[in-house]
């Protein structure tokens, strides 16, 4: 019943999302018009009924009831069922303004931590980060030694389908907003393009002088994870003055990282055209890499070193910014122009190939800079990129390692957990090798080569797990700019032992 559904709704407004006061008859009155009712509610709510709301951690069973309600009485077009349930969660969240307006209240009094808190919460309550789904994800850990990586296989972005294709196709492409990171999204309803953004909710911030706003991301491919965007649609790019906003970034929010993808593609984001950085309240495998060798920058107080990670790392730690930046400048600078054509690294033909990826945090009053050399060139013999997952790999990853990927932490396809169900299936005896699995085609002949089947379940999902584990720690290797061999570890130490 709608009318019931409407008093559920702004209990749980009240009790998780900060509705109060005069704005309970305000949103009543909103939702009756929503949802086209002309009487409200004329039952109570049950107190056990109350607490049981008062209780949610997320907002599921809600969302449910409105996307069936929408499809019913049609409130919102075919496909666009999440859309008014967006809305709805968004008229009963605080405006922009008064988020803001709380955000600061609550830094002031509890501090930045507490705040950050108050606006990833809500973002979990009013459905924009849907955690639910988020949590059906697959991740484990894979361990290496000295080092280790996290693999998640992403379940919660859905995989296109046909009809959704078919429905695309039919709507005309429009070109608002401009991207789906501009602050235009704000509020947006959606399109077949672009999801709905009625209920997110946006913190300005300063960044070298420059308006920018953070936003967790709805993805969350890891804890707090969030995404500062320049107020301007503008390119990516990665120079000093990255370091600056970065280094301003740290200090308005000492407990977060943040990192900039390289502005090339193949080695970049999938978002080159707005410049944004990606951070939260996580700490990376890269960040657990220990140091492997120091040298001398010259420069009191400032401790420059390679780390002992798969692709090629220079870390940087000062507690005075001003030092940092300035040897960070001379890292840039010189790999920007480094050519060595030995290890295929040739930073320009007819255009820049020489990229880096620079992740900045706070550790014990330090600032931390860890710079990930990368290039972007191709050849005859690695069509998709020299330092990118070669072709062998694609199976598992193809698209792109960015900066999360870069430091270890992998986002997988969905397709892979179909695919290597049916993999396993093969592995215990269980079916035939068929076309269905064809980009599996050299993945599945090793694993025949190397175990002996028919294997027992538990065997064949282990097996399974460690190729993929493997694939991924190549991949990283794939990515480094100088190659763990003897050649390339004496290029890198020159290389190093040169900048300053
Ligand atoms: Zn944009």
């Amino acid at each position: 019943m709608v009318e019931r559904l409407i008093e559920q709704l702004l209990i749980y407004a009240q009790a998780h999302l900060g509705l109060r006061g005069f704005d309970v008859y305000y949103a009543r009155n909103l939702l009756m018009a929503e949802f086209k009712v002309a009487e409200p509610y004329k039952g109570e709510l049950s107190q056990e009924e109350k607490e049981r709301i008062r209780g949610m951690a997320v907002p599921d069973e809600f969302i449910e009831s409105l996307c069936s309600i929408a499809s019913e009485r049609e409130l919102a077009p075919e496909g666009m069922e999440l859309s008014f349930a967006s809305k709805i969660m968004g008229l009963l969240t605080p405006s922009p303004e008064k988020v803001i307006e709380n955000f600061d209240a609550i830094r002031e009094r509890e501090g930045i931590e507490s705040a950050c808190l108050y606006l990833y919460e809500l973002s979990i309550k009013n459905n924009y980060i849907q955690k639910t789904a988020i949590g059906k994800n697959i991740k484990w850990r894979a361990d290496f030694g000295e080092n280790f990586i996290e693999v998640t296989i992403n379940l919660s972005k859905p995989e296109k389908d046909n009809r959704e294709i078919l429905r695309q196709l039919k709507q005309q492409a429009t070109s608002y907003p401009s991207c789906a990171l501009c602050i235009d999204n704000l509020g947006f309803e959606g399109n077949l393009y672009r999801p709905p953004r009625q209920n997110i909710r946006v913190i300005p911030v300063k960044l070298a002088g420059e308006e920018w706003f953070v936003q967790y991301s709805p993805y969350l491919y890891y804890d707090e994870h969030c995404i500062a965007i320049s107020m301007e649609h503008r390119p990516m790019k990665v120079d000093s003055k990255t370091f600056l906003r970065l280094l301003d970034f740290v200090d308005i929010f000492p407990h977060y990282f943040i990192g900039s993808n390289a502005s090339l593609p193949i080695v970049g984001g999938s978002i080159l055209s707005h410049e944004h950085y990606q951070g939260g309240g996580y700490k990376m495998p890269l960040h657990y890499a220990a140091d492997k060798k120091f040298y001398d920058c010259k420069m009191e107080g400032v401790s420059v070193s390679t780390v002992s990670w798969y692709n090629r790392v220079v870390r940087i730690r000062s507690a005075d910014r001003q030092k940092l930046y300035s040897v960070a400048c001379k890292v840039l600078e010189k790999w920007l122009a480094y050519t060595n054509e030995e290890c295929e690294i040739i930073s320009r033909t007819a255009e820049q190939h020489n990229a880096l990826t620079p992740i900045m945090r706070r550790e014990k009053g330090e600032y931390v800079l860890e710079i990930i050399l990368r290039n972007n060139r191709t050849s005859e013999k690695h069509p998709d990129g020299i330092f990118h997952a070669h072709a062998e790999y694609h199976n598992i990853k193809k698209e792109g390692i960015g900066l999360i990927e870069a430091m270890g932490l992998y986002i997988l396809p969905g397709r892979l957990k179909r695919q290597t169900e049916e993999i396993k299936r093969i592995l215990c005896g269980e079916r035939e090798y068929g076309e269905d699995l064809e980009i599996h085609k050299g993945m599945i002949e090793r694993l025949l080569a190397e175990n002996e089947t028919p294997m027992r379940e538990e065997e064949a999902r282990r097996a399974i797990t460690e190729y993929i584990n493997e694939v991924c720690r190549l991949i990283l290797i794939n990515t480094a700019v100088f190659k763990p061999d003897e050649k390339g570890q004496k290029a890198f130490d020159e290389f190093m032992s040169g900048i300053f």
